[in-house]
């Protein structure tokens, strides 16, 4: 069976100012960095790093090559990526003095997708194949029709938040990857208790894994539920956590693992991520996280 991530590629460049610039004004960034970006790529490369074959469909502008060289030094498979006359996703990432940040993203190529793009992408993928998809790209609602259409399972992590998403098909998402905030917006509820029992009964075919950052993370259908507490790290950078859970997740649900021995993999590796600076770099391989679980 294939794993597919259905998603975004951004060029984060990340300004390091003295403070953020005021109306009127042009200041000099004390120091610059482009960096690989998207929650698609992230989580691609999470996937890969976990030793899942992994391949990422979405859309770069010229740009962006250098993205899909990136993911090919992971060992992600991008055939299925398109080549666009438009900009590449990107962010303008102003970082003060306190690590504060301010941001400016532009859509680029993430929201030229077009339904040929989706039917042709998906023409290469099969019944009980997977696609991993979040909220990054335009078309999400026909990635998810187009896919359960086919028998393909559909996992969605909502992120970025939308009002849109509250018009997708979320009946036909089979595995749902949310935060505490998304949990939140689609369920209506406060606390994650309240956040499962309110999902497992809109969406009674639906699986889901509720990250709680440093809380740790649920898992609930409508027949279990069960929690794996966080791993205990020193946190440098949060950043990637999710992505890295999620690759280490779902590469353990498609080798066949139960879902307790996925979630505890997952909590080690993101462990690991929340200690180191970045994102795709952050990510650890599995000798790494081995060594972790091993420890505790
Ligand atoms: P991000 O957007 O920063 O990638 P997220 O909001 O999607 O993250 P979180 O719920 O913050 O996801 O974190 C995902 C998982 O990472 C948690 O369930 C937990 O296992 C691990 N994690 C996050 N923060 C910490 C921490 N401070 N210490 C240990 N583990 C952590």
């Amino acid at each position: 069976m294939k794993m597919l991530v259905f998603g975004s590629l951004n060029i984060d460049h990340v300004y390091q100012m003295d403070h953020f610039v005021r109306t009127g004004e042009t200041i000099a960034s004390l120091s610059y960095q482009k960096i690989e970006g998207g929650k698609g790529l992230n989580q691609a490369i999470a996937l890969s790093k976990a030793g899942q074959h992994t391949h990422m469909a979405g859309a770069i502008g010229q740009d962006g090559l250098f993205l899909r060289d990136f993911l090919q030094s992971h060992q992600v498979d991008t055939a299925h990526l398109q080549l666009l006359p438009s900009p590449t996703g990107h962010a303008m990432i102003q970082v003060d003095r306190e690590g504060q940040n301010c941001i400016i993203i532009h859509g680029g190529a993430n929201q030229c997708l077009s339904r040929a793009m989706i039917d042709g992408t998906l023409s290469h993928f099969e019944a009980g194949d997977y696609l991993l998809m979040q909220n990054e790209t335009n078309q999400g609602a026909e990635i998810i029709r187009a896919a359960s259409e086919k028998g393909i399972h559909v996992i969605l992590n909502p992120s970025p938040l939308s009002d849109a998403l509250h018009s997708w098909p979320l009946e036909q998402v089979e595995w749902f990857i949310l935060n505490e905030i998304e949990g939140a917006a689609l369920s209506g509820k406060n606390t994650p208790a309240e956040m499962l029992d309110a999902l497992v009964i809109r969406y009674p075919r639906g699986k889901f894994v509720l990250t709680l950052g440093a809380e740790g993370a649920y898992y609930a259908d409508c027949q279990q539920r069960l929690f794996q507490p966080s791993v205990p790290a020193q946190a440098v950078d949060t950043t990637a956590a999710g992505d890295t859970f999620t690759g280490y997740f779902f590469h353990a649900i498609l080798s066949g693992h139960p879902i307790a021995f996925a979630l505890r993999r997952a909590a080690a590796a993101a462990s690991i991520a929340v200690s180191r600076k970045g994102a795709a770099p952050s990510i650890p391989y599995p000798d790494e996280v081995e060594e972790k679980l091993q420890a505790l």
